[in-house]
């Protein structure tokens, strides 16, 4: 049975920024008060699972038990097809430099990790989106969204965050950071695990 979060106040769970500009563009029309863990300077807990679900519970039950809140937590990545599924889980280490994030380079490692292999166009791919909400006394629920795509080269678009540039979804001209975000929030992976979310918890 889901518990309703009507009128609640909710931290999210996350230190990017992105993710935090989209969740407050999904959680606009419903009565919710969000603040998010970098807001609060929670510490950042380590994500040692090797699936979303098991890297959202961890950052989900952290921020719950860290401020007596309810928490949501988003674990999300790229899979690519002709990458056997990386970087999945692994998403944002692609980004790492020098203990820094840099997309642009992730995005050229993807390039060229795809060349280096050879793989053929189009580049199959799709964002996975693994929503865990985590009360402080334990209770959780989870829920998912996927949208499928491919890759572009050279990336297109300055809108959103992470990968947008990189990704055309299917069915759009637009990659997701030519897109506006109202636009990206109607078919992403992220607002296809928030309806689940809505569905369960305000209706
Ligand atoms: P997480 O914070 O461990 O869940 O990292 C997920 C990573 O996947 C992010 O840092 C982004 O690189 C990528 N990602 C997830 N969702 C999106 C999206 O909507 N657009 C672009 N990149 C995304």
């Amino acid at each position: 049975m889901s518990r309703g979060l009507e009128g609640r106040k909710l931290v999210v769970a996350t230190h990017n920024a992105g993710k935090m500009a989209e969740m407050r563009a999904l959680f606009g029309p419903y009565n919710l008060g969000l603040v998010s863990a970098a807001e609060l300077e929670l510490p950042e807990p380590e994500e040692t699972e090797a699936n979303f679900l098991g890297n959202a519970r961890i950052k989900a039950n952290a921020a719950a038990r860290a401020t007596g809140l309810v928490a949501l937590a988003d674990d999300s990545g790229l899979e690519i097809d002709a990458l056997d599924g990386a970087p999945g889980v692994y998403t944002a280490n692609w980004a790492e430099v020098g203990g820094k994030r840099d997309f642009g380079h992730a995005m050229r490692r993807t390039h060229e990790e795809l060349s280096r292999r050879g793989a053929a166009e189009p580049w199959r791919a799709r964002f996975r989106c693994t929503l865990v909400l985590a009360w402080p006394d334990g209770h959780e629920e989870a829920f998912e969204g996927s949208v499928d795509g491919s890759l572009v080269w050279p990336i297109r678009g300055k809108e959103g965050h992470g990968y947008d540039p990189m990704f055309l979804p299917d069915g759009s001209a637009l990659t997701f950071a030519e897109m506006p975000e109202t636009e990206k929030n109607r078919i992403s992976h992220r607002s296809r695990a928030f309806a689940g979310l809505i569905h369960a918890c305000f209706t």
